[in-house]
């Protein structure tokens, strides 16, 4: 991990990407600091996959610079995708090859010191014990999701980047999930950004929200005070009225 506790994991300046003449992320400038848990808020098309895929140097950004823990991912990106892990349902592990083998190959793809040891870790902080010899392809979807998680803990990543990640599970499980992730980032002292659509949750496991829309962050804050602090009786309303009348925001007013 890099020595700079106290810095940022994540660092976003001035972040665009434009597709044609759209937009798809306008200006974006935010940091996600060790042990935080940053939501990714906003409505469908606001551009919160097209952030995360230029965190992920898989998207080039039309203007704009990231650091994963001091690392410029243009000009080292790496050893910056080295301290970065990332789950979302739409990116599952080989279906062919066992968890246990899936978290080996990667660990082993990562350089990761000791990988048996750290596949074991994940693997029982996900209480994966009893599937690790079954193949990726006959788990069931939510039993998938928590195989891609275990994946994205193998490299004990500085900044761990989720995309939905409880959209498959059911809530018992959901609430276990957050319960580790957090654990998880507590405990190795990683940043998370993780998005969601489920304001419950939301409100349960992220420090601080930005809510993005037309690739733009219109708000940011706790987002337990967010709602009152604009008029709104529960985060689900704030985001509708975000969401409906981003202008409003924008110009100032309370939507
Ligand atoms: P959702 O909640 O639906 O997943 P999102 O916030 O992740 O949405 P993005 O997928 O980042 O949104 O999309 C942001 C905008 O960029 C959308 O208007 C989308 O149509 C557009 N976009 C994304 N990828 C491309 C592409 N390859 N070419 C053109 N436009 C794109």
């Amino acid at each position: 991990m890099s020595g700079l506790a106290a810095a940022p994991v994540l660092s976003v300046s001035g972040l665009r990407k434009r597709y044609g003449d759209t937009p798809a992320v306008d200006g974006v400038s935010f940091a996600v600091g060790r042990r935080e848990i940053v939501g990714l808020l906003g409505p469908n098309g606001a551009g919160k996959t097209t952030t995360i895929n230029m965190i992920l140097g898989v998207l080039e950004p039309s203007a704009g610079s990231i650091r994963v823990a001091g690392l410029d991912v243009a000009t080292r990106r790496s050893k910056a995708l080295e301290r970065t892990s990332f789950a979302a349902v739409y990116a599952p592990l080989p279906g062919n090859l066992s968890l246990e083998r899936n978290l080996r190959i990667f660990g082993l793809l990562y350089g990761v010191p000791d990988v048996r040891a750290r596949v074991d870790d994940a693997i029982r902080r996900l209480d994966l014990d009893a599937l690790r010899g079954r193949k990726c392809g006959v788990l069931s979807s939510g039993e998938q999701t928590r195989a891609s998680l275990a994946k994205a803990l193998v490299s004990d990543p500085d900044l761990l980047l989720l995309d939905e990640p409880t959209a498959s599970l059911d809530p018992a499980t959901a609430r276990d999930i957050r319960v580790k992730i957090r654990e998880f980032a507590a405990e190795r002292g990683c940043g998370v950004l993780w998005t969601s659509h489920n304001m419950f949750e939301v409100q349960e496991i992220c420090d601080r929200v930005l809510f993005l829309s037309h690739g733009r962050i219109l708000l940011e804050g706790d987002p337990r005070a967010l709602p009152a602090q604009h008029g709104k009786a529960s985060l689900e309303e704030l985001f509708i009225a975000v969401a409906r009348e981003p202008l409003s925001l924008e110009q100032g007013a309370a939507p």
